[in-house]
């Protein structure tokens, strides 16, 4: 996708300011320490005044090169930063806004202080705090307290996480201990962190009594004696277990947001990776080339009169119609798996079970489903 090859160039530029030969300060503090520090020590040493300052000269123009040489790279590395963010969107981003809307996008109060508000809070969640400040003071914004705070939370357990460090997700998961067990979703959060510290011991002894203390309570949910038993691998490396780390980081954040009410992923990377280039807006820009004043105006659309084909991460079923009556599951009438795997609405269920059976047969395939087999999902 298109933002894959912005953090790329982002990458480089970081690359350059992070490497002293092309860093903003490098060359030029060589030139002072190196060059000058050395000259004035000469001098005042009793060398040739002269030749010392010949030697300088020489010095300094090829530093000079350096620096040019350091600039030119710096100047590329930027270019490519605004040339990848060109590509990442139709190139008439304006005439197209001015196409489909009357007034075009952004341009009232109202809609420029929430796309503001958008760009403040996907800097506040990379943890731009710098970003955020200078955002502020532009837009008369601010960021929210409260949600700094979690933010700053957020940031910390999971660059604790991926150091290596569990115990503060783990005091994160008891402290929430009853959200995170709650139905119709129970995290599976602390079961896994509990894992990846029983997995880091050597000390198969210890391994069993922090099992004991912490594992066995997720017994009838997750498969505890298998996970205990590989400690009887001969060694370490053998095991099962050993090449199969949890994605701990990831699953963390989908659970605090989850806690806080926060969506998951940033709405901004969302909508941006949605529209931009080869995606909706792209589809949308083809097609008003094609069917012109006929295709009307993008604000009355319920839905795009376009087929807009999505990365599978970005697909999103929070829908399920029943095949069977064609209605739209609902919470008192939720979508129901039978036995066989296939799902109907569970008011089509019991339509399907005929009087005085306690058990329907599936209308995809020959199998039945006892009534009390069948299964609500959840989406
Ligand atoms: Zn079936």
């Amino acid at each position: 996708m298109s933002t894959v090859d912005v953090s790329a160039a982002l990458d480089a530029l970081e690359a350059l300011a992070a490497n002293a030969s092309t860093s903003s300060s490098g060359p030029l503090n060589r030139l002072l320490n190196e060059h000058f520090t050395v000259a004035r020590e000469r001098i005042l040493a009793g060398s040739p005044p002269k030749q010392v300052i010949t030697e300088l000269q020489t010095n300094l123009a090829r530093a000079k090169k350096d620096v040019e040489k350091g600039l030119k790279a710096w100047y590329s590395a930027l270019g490519n930063v605004g040339k990848s963010v060109d590509k990442s969107f139709p190139p008439n981003l304006s005439a197209i806004s001015a196409a489909y809307d009357d007034p075009p996008l952004f341009v009232d109060a109202a809609a420029s202080k929430a796309l503001d508000n958008i760009v403040l809070d996907s800097l506040g969640r990379r943890g731009l705090w710098d970003a955020v400040e200078a955002f502020e003071e532009e837009t008369d914004l601010h960021y929210n307290s409260e949600k700094r705070v979690l933010s700053e939370e957020l940031y910390r357990i999971v660059h604790d996480i991926e150091s290596g460090n569990l115990s503060s997700a783990i005091q994160w998961t008891n402290e929430n201990k009853d959200f995170l067990a709650a139905p119709p979703h129970p995290s599976s959060l602390p079961y896994h962190l509990h894992r990846a510290v029983f997995l880091s011991f050597t000390d198969r002894m210890k391994a069993l009594e922090y099992a004991r203390a912490h594992l066995f309570a997720y017994m009838s949910t997750q498969p505890v004696l298998a996970l205990v038993t590989s400690c009887l691998y001969s060694g370490a490396d053998e095991s099962p277990y050993a090449n199969d780390p949890a994605p701990l980081a990831s699953m963390f954040i989908t659970d605090y947001c989850r806690r806080h009410g926060w969506a998951r992923e940033d709405p901004l990377e969302v909508v941006v990776d949605l529209g931009s280039r080869g995606g909706a807006l792209n589809a949308i820009e083809k097609a008003r080339r094609v069917m012109g004043e006929r295709l009307g105006n993008v604000r009355k659309w319920e839905e795009l009169p376009m087929e807009v084909p999505l990365p599978p991460n970005r697909r999103y079923h929070s829908v399920f119609v029943c095949p069977v009556s064609k209605e739209q599951a609902t919470e008192s009438n939720p979508p129901t798996m039978l036995s066989c795997g296939h799902v109907v609405a569970r008011e089509s269920l019991t339509r399907m079970v005929k009087s005085g059976k306690r058990s329907a047969k599936c209308p995809y395939c020959p199998q039945e489903t006892a009534l009390t087999s069948a299964q609500r999902l959840y989406f």
